[in-house]
């Protein structure tokens, strides 16, 4: 999506906090193979870069749930990829996981595969999500982290969230996708 320099920044980091809770394994900057990175953000873990044949999910493997995993970075997902983190969320099983600020790729395919998500379809693991918005006045693209928690259902396929303004021209932005049918994971029952 568009850089934070556009008028439609990137919304700020969920609050980080000092505590070290899981992922003690994960060494702030460290690198993972070629496709995916992990960094350690106080109580959250950045994965960032592809999901693809060459990711090793062992580092996260070894961390103590719960595991916060921040996947604003991830910008690919391929096929070999898809299936080693199917397999990395099946060997992780029911242990507490959480993923925030899922960018549309992710989202978009764990609407079609809910077994990205979990093994049990336990949606409830995705906490928050990267909007893809657009400011028109000012012909600028970005994203808004939206809490899952804060969608509005006004019926199966009217969904509604507030989202904050652009930074540059304060006008409403608008999404880039239908909200019904991205949030649609929300929507999944167990
Ligand atoms: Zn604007």
């Amino acid at each position: 999506m568009g850089t934070p320099a556009c008028g439609v920044a990137q919304d700020p980091l969920p609050d980080a906090d000092p505590s070290d809770m899981g992922a003690k394994d994960i060494k702030k900057g460290s690198s993972n193979g070629l496709g995916l990175t992990f960094r350690r953000d106080g109580r959250f873990i950045v994965v960032g870069g592809r999901i693809d044949e060459f990711a090793d999910y062992g580092p996260l493997l070894l961390a103590e749930p719960p595991l916060k995993l921040v996947l604003r970075d991830v910008r690919d997902i391929n096929s070999h990829g898809l299936r080693r983190w199917i397999q990395f969320i099946g060997k992780w099983g029911l242990k507490t996981i959480e993923f925030h600020e899922c960018p549309a790729v992710f989202v978009e395919m764990a609407n079609l595969i809910g077994d990205l998500v979990s093994p049990n379809g336990n949606m409830k693991r995705i906490k928050s999500v990267l909007v893809p918005v657009q400011c028109i006045p000012c012909d600028k693209m970005g994203t808004r982290i939206v809490q899952v928690t804060d969608v509005i259902y006004h019926s199966e396929t009217s969904a509604e969230v507030a989202m904050l303004p652009c930074t540059r021209c304060q006008t409403p932005v608008e999404s880039l996708v239908a909200l019904d049918d991205f949030f649609w994971f929300s929507q999944l029952t167990d």
